[in-house]
Parts: structure tokens; sequence; C-alpha cells
């Protein structure tokens, strides 16, 4: 079945018993045995497993086209328990540019355990060379944070298939719809569902998806569990609500993406765009290939430093500014004030998650801003 037809039905894995069409959110944290010991209802407390969280797996299982899911409490869980799962001394290869938030991670919560190089993976032929024996998982984020990097997916997978290492791919930005990067070869796919998932900034959400259940997996499988980083039976239901309209809602943020991101670049306020659907971006070509959208996400660089771009996301009316993307409602942010005083962003980015209002006021918004 194609992704919208999923979206709405693959998660609908029982039949309740007063005939409800939307699944009911369980609340109860235990369920009954059977006379035998066994649970044939197919759970048996709440931490392991649960019908709602049993539904939203199923259904990111079934748009990834990979074999099974494990939902968390937010995507830095997801991220954390896939790095739990490495044996310790264990190297990763990872993006220079890779989302903050994991960056910190690995260099304050694992810097005991694991060894981390931060490399530019648009340059495919410069990986191979930090590859070494305990190296175990390259992790691709595509497209990348702020700067909408591409990552080649296909290429990187030859490279992590011939070295018999993990290919891991925060896949948050393209959502479940705009890019299958199982279909590529990639091993693992971690989400955000803070994100475009649940859509409406109003849920925390992580995913790890895999193309095939392994002993790996099953560690991972087993942190979940019984470390107990897990979203609540609400959570699942509202995801599994936002996940109905997904595709739909990709499709319209894509079209406003493209749109602004015309826009923007010919305005002379504007010193550069960063969105994978402008042919004038620098990995346009393979965004093409593996995406099938670009997605609602874009930055630019203003003319005029720090001052100008804090003062255009200050006089824009209808983007919130606000951290967080994948909303419908549009947002904008400095990034590197939320950064910090190490981060490698321009001063005078600008990143932009554009949502579904009309494009005509988002673009009309921008224009009494910048001029
Ligand atoms: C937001 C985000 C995360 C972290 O997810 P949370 O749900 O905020 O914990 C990871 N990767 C990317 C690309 C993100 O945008």
């Amino acid at each position: 079945m194609k992704p919208e037809t999923l979206a709405i039905h693959s998660g609908n894995l029982y039949k309740s018993a007063t005939g409800d069409v939307t699944p009911p959110i369980n609340l109860s944290t235990t369920f009954f045995r059977d006379e035998d010991g066994g649970y044939s209802g197919g759970h048996m407390y709440s931490r392991v497993s649960n019908p709602n969280r049993s539904a939203l797996e199923k259904v990111l299982t079934d748009l990834e086209n990979g074999a099974d899911a494990c939902a968390f409490s937010s995507g830095n869980t997801a991220g954390m328990s896939l790095f739990q799962a490495l044996a310790p001394g264990s190297h990763i290869i990872a993006p220079d540019d890779m989302y903050w938030g994991f960056k910190k991670q690995l260099q304050s919560i694992f810097a005991d355990t694991l060894t981390i190089d931060f490399i530019d993976l648009t340059n495919i032929a410069g990986i191979s060379a930090y590859i070494k024996e305990n190296t175990v998982m390259i992790w691709v984020e595509t497209p990348s944070n702020p700067l909408l990097k591409i990552t080649d997916l296909a290429a990187i997978s030859k490279i992590a298939k011939a070295h018999d290492l993990l290919l891991a791919c925060d896949s948050t930005f393209a959502s479940p719809c705009l890019q299958k990067p199982i279909e590529l070869g990639a091993d693992i796919v971690m989400h955000s569902s803070t994100k475009y998932i649940g859509g409406h900034s109003d849920v925390l959400g992580g995913a790890l998806i895999t193309a095939k259940r392994t002993p790996f997996w099953e560690k991972v499988r087993n942190i979940q569990q019984i470390g107990g980083a897990v979203p609540s039976p609400f959570d699942c239901f509202l995801l599994l609500r936002s996940v109905k309209t997904l595709p739909y809602r990709m499709r319209g943020h894509c079209e406003n993406g493209m749109a602004l991101a015309t826009y923007l670049e010919k305005h002379p306020k504007v010193e550069a765009v960063f969105y994978p659907g402008l042919p004038a971006h620098p990995q346009h070509e393979i965004a093409k290939q593996q995406m099938s959208g670009f997605g609602g996400m874009l930055s630019i660089l203003v003319h005029g430093g720090a001052e100008e771009a804090r003062r255009v996301v200050n006089t824009v009316q209808l983007f919130a500014q606000a951290t967080s993307l994948g909303g419908v409602e549009s947002l904008i942010e400095h990034r590197a004030s939320v950064e910090g005083p190490d981060t490698k962003t321009p001063q005078n980015l600008i990143r932009i998650s554009v949502g579904l209002e009309h494009i005509d006021d988002l673009i009309e918004d921008f224009k009494q801003a910048l001029d």
C-alpha cells in the first residue's frame, strides 16, 4: 500500500469490543494474566509494551518499509538508546554538523565509552580514511541542520557494507514520507517524532526503525523496555492521530518550502538560501534522487550580520520566534544564539520551519520584515 493508506490504516491493530473506529487510549499499566500464566492479550506491563505504542511502532515500521520500530519518549532518547547499545570502546563516524543535542550526548554522556570523528559526510571519498579497527557505525543526518546539507545515502551505504558497519540515519527533516533510508541501504532510521510526525508542536517523541531484526536490534529493544524511556499511551495516541495526515501535511510543507525559498533567493537583502529543492543547492542532484520532496525546512543568510538576523526574526508577524520545527505553524529562529558560544553556525543565519499557512501570507510577512 501507498504511504497515504498505510498512515491511516496500518496502526489499526485491534478491533475493540465496543466497536470504536478510532482506537481508545489504553491507560492500564498492567494486563490480566491467563490461567496458565500467559498473556493472550499480547501485553504484560506498559513499560514493556502497550497497545497504543505497538500501534505507533507498527505504522512507523510500515512507513519506513522496515522490520520493526521502537518508540521513545523523545528524539534524544531514541538516539541515546542506539548509542547505549554500542559496545564500550566503539568508534563512530558522525557528521560535523550533527544535531547539536546528539553531539552534546556523545561528547558528555558517552565521552568515556565511545570515540567519535565528526566529519563532512558530503565528501564521500574522504570517509574511508576515518574508518578504524573499532569503527562500528556511520551516523548520517540528511537533510542536516541547520545548513540543509544532503548526504548521499546509497553511496555511504556501499562504504558501510564494505566495512561491515552499521548505517544509521537521522531522517527527522525528511519525515518518513520524503525519503526511505532503509531502501537506500540504511540499517536504522531515527526520527524525532516531536517534529513532522507529531506535526502540531504538542507532543515529544522519538523513534528508531530497523531494516532487519538482528541481535543488535534486540539490544536496542531491551534498552527501550528495561531503560523505560517510553512515550505515554496518550503521547502515542496523539502521534497516531497525527501520522494519519502526515503524507498530506508533507505535500503542503514541500509546496510552501519551495515557494518561500524561491522568493527569498531573489531578495536583495538575502545573501544565501539553503534549501535542497533549489537548483543552486550544492547537493540538489542527490536530493532529487533520494527524496520525493524537499520538505519545509530552510535556512537563509541575511546581509548585515547577527544584528540584522535578529531584527528580521523580531519583525516577522506570522512566524513564531521559537525553536523546533515540523509543526503546522511556521517557526523562525536565530540559530547561533540557540546553539551557544561554541557554535559554528553563521551569526547571520536564520532557520525557518515553513508551516501550512497560505504561502501568500507567509511571503507577504517576509516582504514587510525584509523591506
Ligand atoms: C529535534 C531533533 C532531534 C531531537 O529530538 P527531540 O524530540 O527534541 O528529543 C534529533 N534530530 C533532529 C534532526 C532534530 O531536529
